[in-house]
């Protein structure tokens, strides 16, 4: 609604008028009324304040744009049939005739008038799609008040009048209706106020007034036909003239509109109100026992038949209530032992069947757990949000269901995380099979939104046969999950069977992982360099610097061991600083010491976690500036993996890296990705052929020849030096040279070596050229074997 701003503030200052007027003018219109101030106007009034109730309700129905309209459209209908039968009753003016001749005429048109109420009320009810018994019970409650009240209303008030004057069953019905209607719909609407699960606004008790009003109304009206009291007239409109009132207040209400909203709470599922309404209901046959004995047999038998029906609806309403409970119970169960996403079993009942499983006596049982977990299901969650990330797990659930046999148990243990108990496999081959299939069975993309996705999981499968007494579900699960471990460690996508050595690993790996902890500390690391050497006869221009770990037990920890446990605990970012500082700061020792050599750059490794570190370029900065060297003396090398990890990011890092000049090498080129087309993205300046591609250069017609001619060429278009790392032969540095390579590096020129013997291998390199050394090289003890610094390197 496109509505000016000075119009938006004007309205409701305007509407609160327009209320407060109507209460005051009702209240004094309906009070006058009760004190019969308008003698034979009355009529005349009552049209009017019912008009005014009416229009209140039309009104604000329209104005306060409820989100359901048609509630209010059938209550103003209803309002509508009553004041229409009010006229007509006035017309034909039969109040306090209760003869034949009483016209049934108003009553015929008031009573589609309490059908449009009742559809009116009850649109004010929650939806309540899981429980459709809630309406019903609802119902229930309001058919057994009404009954109660009908059948001692007749009892103590109709009957002893109907005694003594003589008047058709269906009048008596009709009178008797009226308040019992009344009753019904108030307990209704009080049930649907009071089971929304918060408190009632207060248009609702508006709404739960005027009802009251009509019941009090109908009920003075029932003892005034049968002559059993005689009020003024104005008392006996009094309570219909304040419901027309409270009526339009309850629409006038800002809160109305809260009616129609959906309920915030679960509605509770046992009341106190409701227990008492059955109590009464079942009071009632007990109070019709004091009752005097009731001759008339019509009257005997309509209330057999309220009794009895009554008798029904308690019945039906506590079964119900108990079965509600059940259910209510059922589903507390089915909570605590599913997982609420996918539904699967979870790990408690996954628990309590592999126990069952492992108890039974039977010595050929045997059990098999696969403990499933997705490969890299985090970076689905990180990229593409978690409902994305959910969906996908209740695809993967499905999938996994439909692919094992109905014996077998699929459940969800948490995050990315399955388990699958196998109840009957003979052996442990079999179960590695099913573990294979399931592993394949996600193969197939899954449509989450309108993306395909790709899923590999990394599966670890734990056995025990039935003559293994030990064997308990914890001790499963715990295998299972490392055997889990091995499966991703050997690179994901894989299944492992667990064995005793594993544990053992697993328990090292730990341990391990809580030395290096304190190995910068306690300065347990220390550097090697190997050389790097121009093509084709020349000097050494440049060293890799190489982590080395020695541990007080094991010795010298090779980097493969250790570099992947500080990425995943997070220690990388520690030790990647310090091996840039003391490599750095090594260079700046050598260039000082030996000022006639030709400058070397130092060739530093980083990591992902490094390189997505923001303050990566401001460290390498202050570490060239610290030494006063140039930036063309540090070469950091990143990996095509690491890169790809977020491709956009790294070539900004690495171009912020350039601008300090200094040189940026792709590692281990070729290895993973092999996608030439990429470079252009990423600003490097050096490319390192993997070894892979060297080893097989010499054999006859190598394809790894055709690929770094294409790479060199490539490199040249663009501007980047091409080198290879692990030449170990001559003929691989002749092949090298022949095919355009500028630089290399490997065994065949020197090992890694520790810093105060660098400068003799690089002198020696210099003196006797590069074809004079290999040999004395290769007789070298490999560097990683001498623990101290007083060894060869
Ligand atoms: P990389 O960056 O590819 O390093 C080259 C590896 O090849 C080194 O192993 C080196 O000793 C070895 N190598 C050199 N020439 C030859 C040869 O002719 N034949 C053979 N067989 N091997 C040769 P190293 O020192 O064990 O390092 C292994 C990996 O550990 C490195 O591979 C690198 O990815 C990582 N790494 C080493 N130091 C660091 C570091 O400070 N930080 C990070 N993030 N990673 C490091
Ligand atoms: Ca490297
Ligand atoms: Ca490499």
């Amino acid at each position: 609604m496109d509505r000016a701003p000075a119009r938006a503030v004007a309205q409701p200052a305007a509407r609160a008028l327009g209320v407060v007027i109507y209460i005051v003018l009702g209240g004094v219109a309906a009070i006058a009324t009760g004190i019969g101030l308008f003698g034979s106007y009355e009529p005349i009034v009552m049209l009017v304040l019912g008009l005014a109730a009416l229009l209140a309700l039309i009104l604000s129905a329209w104005l306060r744009r409820p989100s359901r309209l048609w509630p209010w459209v059938a209550i103003a209908s209803a309002l509508a049939l009553f004041i229409i039968s009010a006229l007509a009753r006035a017309a034909y003016g039969t109040l306090g005739n209760l003869t034949a001749s009483r016209s049934l005429v108003p009553d015929l048109i008031v009573l589609p008038g309490y059908l449009l109420l009742a559809a009116g009320l009850f649109g004010f009810a929650p939806p309540s799609e899981h429980r459709p018994r809630d309406k019903s019970s609802i119902v229930l409650d309001g058919v057994i008040a009404a009954l109660s009240f009908a059948a001692l209303a007749w009892v103590f008030a109709i009957e002893p009048v109907l005694a003594r004057h003589s008047s058709p069953l269906s009048l008596q019905l009709v009178l008797i209706a009226y308040p019992s209607t009344d009753l019904f719909l108030l307990v209704v609407t009080m049930r649907i106020a009071f089971s929304r699960g918060s408190d009632p606004v207060p248009a609702y008790w508006l709404l739960l007034a005027a009802l009251s009003l009509m019941f009090v109304g109908d009920a003075l009206y029932v003892f005034a036909d049968l002559d059993l009291f005689h009020y003024p007239a104005g008392i006996l409109d009094l309570p219909y003239a304040l419901a027309y009132l409270c009526a339009g207040a309850a629409a006038m209400h800002p809160s109305m509109r809260s009616l129609t909203e959906p309920n915030r709470r679960r509605p509770a599922t046992t009341s106190r109100g409701r227990i008492a309404l059955v109590a009464v209901a079942l009071l009632v046959p007990a109070l019709l026992m004091l009752s005097p004995q009731i001759e008339n047999t019509t009257t005997r038998w309509g209330l057999f038949l309220i009794l009895l029906a009554l008798g029904a609806a308690a019945v039906l309403r506590i079964v119900w209530a108990l079965n509600a409970a059940a259910h209510s119970e059922a589903r507390l169960v089915f909570q605590a032992t599913h997982d609420g996403l996918t539904g699967l079993p979870n790990r408690l009942l996954m628990e309590q069947h592999l126990t069952r499983l492992l108890e039974q006596p039977a010595a050929d049982v045997q059990v098999a757990l696969l403990f499933l977990d997705l490969d890299r299901f985090k970076l689905v969650n990180d990229t593409l949000g978690h409902s994305h990330g959910d969906e996908l797990l209740v695809r993967v659930a499905e999938r996994l269901r439909a692919n094992v046999k109905s014996t077998d148990m699929v459940t969800r243990i948490g995050g990315d995380e399955f388990m699958i108990v196998l109840g009957d496999v003979v052996s442990v081959s079999q179960a590695l099979d099913m573990a294979n299939r399931l592993r394949l069975c996600l193969r197939d993309p899954f449509m989450v939104g309108d993306m395909d996705f790709y899923v590999t999981a990394s599966i670890g499968l734990a056995f025990a046969s039935g003559d293994d007494v030990h064997a308990t579900s914890e001790a499963l699960v715990r295998d299972a999950d490392t055997a889990m471990y091995q499966a991703k460690d050997a690179g994901r996508d894989a299944v492992a069977v667990f064995d005793e050595s594993m544990r053992k690993r697993i328990t090292e790996r730990m341990e391990l992982e809580s030395d290096l902890r304190s190995a910068v500390a306690l300065d347990q690391l220390f550097l090697v360099y190997q050389p790097i050497v121009r093509l084709p006869a020349g000097p050494v221009i440049g060293v890799e610097a190489l982590v080395r770990w020695l541990h007080p037990t094991y010795g010298v920890i090779p980097p493969a061991k250790f570099i992947p446990l500080a990425e995943e605990s997070g220690l990388i970012g520690e030790i990647g600083s310090w091996v840039l500082e003391e490599a750095v700061a090594q260079l700046a020792l050598w260039s000082r010491r030996s000022p006639e050599l030709e400058p070397l750059y130092v060739s530093v490794n980083l990591s992902g976690a490094q390189l997505r570190d923001e303050l990566i370029v401001q460290r390498v900065r202050e570490v060239i500036t610290a030494n006063g060297l140039p930036g063309s003396s540090v070469a950091l090398e990143l990996t095509e993996s690491v890169l790809m990890e977020d491709p956009d990011a790294a070539a900004v890092t690495l171009g912020e890296l350039r601008k300090l000049g200094v040189r940026v090498a792709i590692d281990d080129f070729g290895s993973e990705y092999s996608s030439l087309a990429y470079l252009k993205r990423f600003p490097a300046t050096i490319l390192k052929i993997d070894k892979s591609f060297v080893d097989g250069l010499v054999q006859a017609d190598s394809a790894d020849a055709t690929l770094i001619a294409a790479v060199v060429a490539m490199g040249r278009a663009l501007g980047i030096t091409t080198m290879a790392e692990g030449v170990e032969t001559a003929a691989q540095a002749k092949r090298l040279l022949e095919l355009g390579c500028e630089e290399v590096q490997g065994f065949l020129y020197s090992r890694p070596v520790r810093a105060d013997k660098l400068l003799e291998v690089v002198e020696s390199l210099r003196a006797h050229g590069l074809h004079a050394i290999p040999d004395r090289v290769r007789r070298q003890r490999p560097e990683v074997s001498i623990p101290t610094g007083s060894g060869p390197l």
